[in-house]
């Protein structure tokens, strides 16, 4: 899956955060922020974009310092210029790095040692930290003493997709913001004023719920014809007209944490179609069910087995967001297509 990539120049106010950053401008202005903020939600709501749009206006030489500063980031001071250069001396984001999932020691301790030194330009400096559930013990236990006492004026702003992920040692000590997702009526016109057709918003916020930056990318990236592919050579394979060799060839080309998301999906549809959930409250609508109607003798689908196979798919899910999951494409596919298969009855 791909995570959002707001530049860090980027500081645009998503409207479904308005209140949220009118109630941190005001209680900076009023008794200064907590030195260690969380912000949660789910992928795709704008996370990122906050953390920045915060750093920013907290870096700026003309606002959040004083009682009666801007409310916004000048866009005209040496630190917003810096900013917006992408080379602000006192801003810092340390997420994994060298294609590794995981944050490790390494990267805190050059967050812990970045603390140490005195803002160059700005009153203080700000590290985001993104996302916090993919750091290792190591790191987090590098971690906890900067979080504790925080070396001068900084500020660490975290990232969590999973608050419940994140190791408690950690979560004690941060202030949580949680972010809401917007409404399905302003996810949809947020994607629109991107120049997105009324069709194609509503397609890709139907397979990315409430995340229209995440809906955003799946456009970008034509996941849409993918996740086609995908469900094509999964209908095949249910009917036995595909050998398995050769979905499994397909399915290993393409990145495994869309194509676990997906059988997340049918997975749910599954379960609600034994609960007898109406059509319309299923992802793909009508699909699955044509397509066991169309295996041969009407089949069905074993229960047990389905909410086994799809306990194991939410632990997949679980550990390729830790960044902790090693796993070969090639016979996780195979197990998961088998697994499935044996629903069938
Ligand atoms: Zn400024």
């Amino acid at each position: 899956m791909i995570s959002g990539v707001a530049s860090e120049s980027s500081s645009q106010l998503l409207p479904w955060q308005q209140p949220i950053w009118q109630d941190l401008v005001r209680r900076q202005q009023q008794s200064g922020l907590p030195h260690a903020l969380m912000f949660t939600g789910i992928a795709g709501i704008g996370k990122h974009e906050l953390s920045l749009r915060v750093a920013h206006w907290l870096l700026c030489q003309n606002s959040s310092g004083q009682a009666d500063g801007l409310t916004e980031s000048c866009g005209h001071c040496h630190s917003c210029q810096l900013w917006q250069a992408g080379s602000h001396p006192d801003f810092m984001v340390c997420q994994p790095e060298d294609n590794s999932r995981q944050i490790r020691i390494d990267s805190i301790r050059k967050v812990n040692e970045f603390l140490a030194q005195t803002p160059q330009i700005s009153r203080c400096q700000v590290v985001v930290i993104r996302p916090v559930e993919v750091m290792n013990t190591n790191a987090a236990n590098a971690l906890l003493k900067t979080l504790e006492e925080p070396a001068g004026e900084s500020f660490l702003l975290l990232e969590a997709e999973r608050f419940g992920s994140v190791l408690p040692t950690i979560r004690s000590r941060c202030q949580r913001i949680q972010l809401l997702a917007p409404s399905a009526e302003q996810a949809q016109q947020w994607l629109q004023a991107s120049g997105v057709s009324p069709d194609q918003a509503s397609q890709a916020l139907r397979y990315n719920p409430q995340a229209p930056l995440q809906a955003q990318l799946w456009l970008e990236h034509n996941l849409g014809e993918q996740q086609q592919q995908w469900l094509d050579l999964f209908g095949q394979w249910t009917q036995g007209r595909a050998p398995l060799d050769k979905v499994v060839a397909a399915y290993t080309k393409m990145e495994l944490d869309d194509v676990i998301h997906w059988y997340a999906g049918v997975l749910a549809d599954a379960l609600k179609l034994t609960l007898s959930v109406a059509e319309d409250q299923l992802l793909h609508g009508g699909w699955l069910a044509q397509l066991l109607n169309a295996c041969g003798d009407g089949a069905t689908l074993n229960k047990t087995k389905l909410i086994t196979l799809q306990r194991n798919v939410q632990e997949i899910q679980g550990g390729l967001l830790s960044g902790a999951a090693h796993h070969n494409k090639q016979l996780l596919n195979e197990s998961l297509l088998l697994q499935w298969r044996a629903l069938l009855q």
